[in-house]
């Protein structure tokens, strides 16, 4: 056992891995200590986090949740300090005390408080996958800079983490990573056409914040997991596969030169990825049960459907075109994701929206990261502009 607790902050504390993430540290009180915590508003959770785990450390993104939260500091442990905006959440990712940084925020926004910590020598666990997407290149290379380690939380690459320990990155010839298909996995186009929000947040077997469950329904999430692995594994695109496994027990594959494959299984649940991320290079018991094998289950795989797909494909080709491409595609996709949530935009024009802002855009071959970012504003309002107008 460790001499001293690993002292973790938690960004998007109130969210569904943020959620997952407590669980995880409450049954590993002996190993992990939470120190910090933030959220975009929920500032009563967010308080009710704190007192649970003991934390001084609160950061609330909204101004109105902001001003509330001080109004009432009678809710949090005495002593705490409370951090504003986006400048909160980069000092809570510097925390002097503070060992590892878990970034589970939704979308880009968490880039910075990621780099922050990088910069000030944490280990990052990375849940949000659109940070690597969005800057994949210039966050590896300031991890590298730093010396610090970048454990992946999302399940897919946690599994590819644990298969590629102690193999030379020679001897991998690819990875696959399995996709449960979503809401829509046995869904003819036709009947797409016409499907709602509540449709896509019906996911079969993951519980997830409602951008990634939309994400998982048009396979985007699988598009940005494989732009995510490229710059994690330092592989070549034509690395990273994916294939569909509905019942999301097999995490990943791991092809080797020799055409032996690794696979990581475990049960759908985060708690699994999460506690290897925080507890690296430690293992301890599960805060649930492992598979069964007492009774008989199948494994199934099949090829991904681009042609109903289209998300996956565009993946392919943005992985391909490189630059600011990935951001492009990225930032668009959350622009058309809010909208179909918010009830303006059809599912199936999800992609049409990407595809246009994407054949819009010129290509940057080798863009430095204000030139990213610039692609990633410009990309939003671009796939703002291709939606309808709002209703009155
Ligand atoms: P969620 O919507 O359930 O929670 C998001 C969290 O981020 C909340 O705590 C929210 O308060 C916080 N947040 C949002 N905007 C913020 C802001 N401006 N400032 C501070 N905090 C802010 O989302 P989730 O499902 O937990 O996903 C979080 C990230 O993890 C996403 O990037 C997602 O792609 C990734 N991820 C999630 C899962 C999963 O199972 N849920 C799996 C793999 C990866
Ligand atoms: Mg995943």
């Amino acid at each position: 056992m460790s001499a001293r607790r690993k002292r973790i902050v938690l960004l998007g504390a109130t969210g569904s891995i943020g959620e997952s993430t407590r669980r995880v540290i409450a049954a590993h009180r002996d190993r992990l200590e939470l120190v910090a915590v933030a959220g975009r508003g929920r500032w009563e959770q967010l308080a009710a986090i704190a007192r649970e785990h003991g934390v001084r450390e609160v950061g609330i993104f909204d101004d109105a949740a902001l001003a509330a939260a001080r109004a009432a500091p009678a809710a949090f442990p005495p002593g705490t300090r409370l951090h504003g905006g986006l400048e909160g959440l980069r000092e809570l990712a510097g925390l002097p005390e503070a060992d590892l940084v878990l970034v589970a925020v939704v979308g880009t926004l968490g880039l910075e408080p990621a780099l922050a910590a990088i910069a000030a020598g944490k280990d990052l666990a990375l849940a949000s996958k659109e940070i690597l997407v969005l800057a994949g290149p210039f966050v590896m290379a300031a991890a590298r800079r730093h010396g610090v380690r970048i454990l992946p939380v999302d399940s897919e690459h946690n599994a590819v983490f644990q298969c590629l320990e102690g193999h030379p990155s020679a001897a991998v010839r690819r990875i696959v990573l399995t996709a449960s298909g979503g809401a829509f996995r046995d869904w003819p186009v036709e009947q797409l056409a016409r499907a709602t929000p509540a449709d896509a947040l019906r996911h079969p077997n993951w519980s997830m914040g409602p951008k990634i469950t939309v994400d998982s329904a048009t396979l985007a999430n699988k598009g940005l997991e494989l732009i995510e692995a490229q710059h994690l594994f330092g592989l070549r695109p034509e690395q990273c596969g994916a294939v569909l496994h509905p019942q999301s027990i097999v995490h990943c594959l791991v092809e080797f030169t020799d055409g032996a494959m690794l696979a990581q299984l475990c049960p759908p649940s985060m708690t699994f990825p999460i506690q290897h991320a925080l507890l690296h290079p430690e293992r301890a018991p599960g805060t649930e049960p492992a598979l069964a094998l007492e009774r008989a289950f199948g494994l199934e795989f099949r090829p991904v459907d681009e042609a109903r797909f289209p998300m996956l494909r565009l993946a392919r080709e943005v992985m391909a075109a490189g630059g600011a491409a990935p951001a492009v595609y990225n930032a668009a996709n959350e622009v058309a994701v809010a909208a179909f949530l918010a009830g303006r935009l059809p599912f199936l024009a999800i992609p049409r929206v990407v595809e246009t802002v994407l054949a819009e855009m010129p290509a940057l071959p080798s863009p430095d990261l204000p030139a990213v970012l610039a692609a990633d504003v410009e990309a939003r309002r671009r796939a703002a502009a291709h939606l309808p107008a709002a209703n009155p």
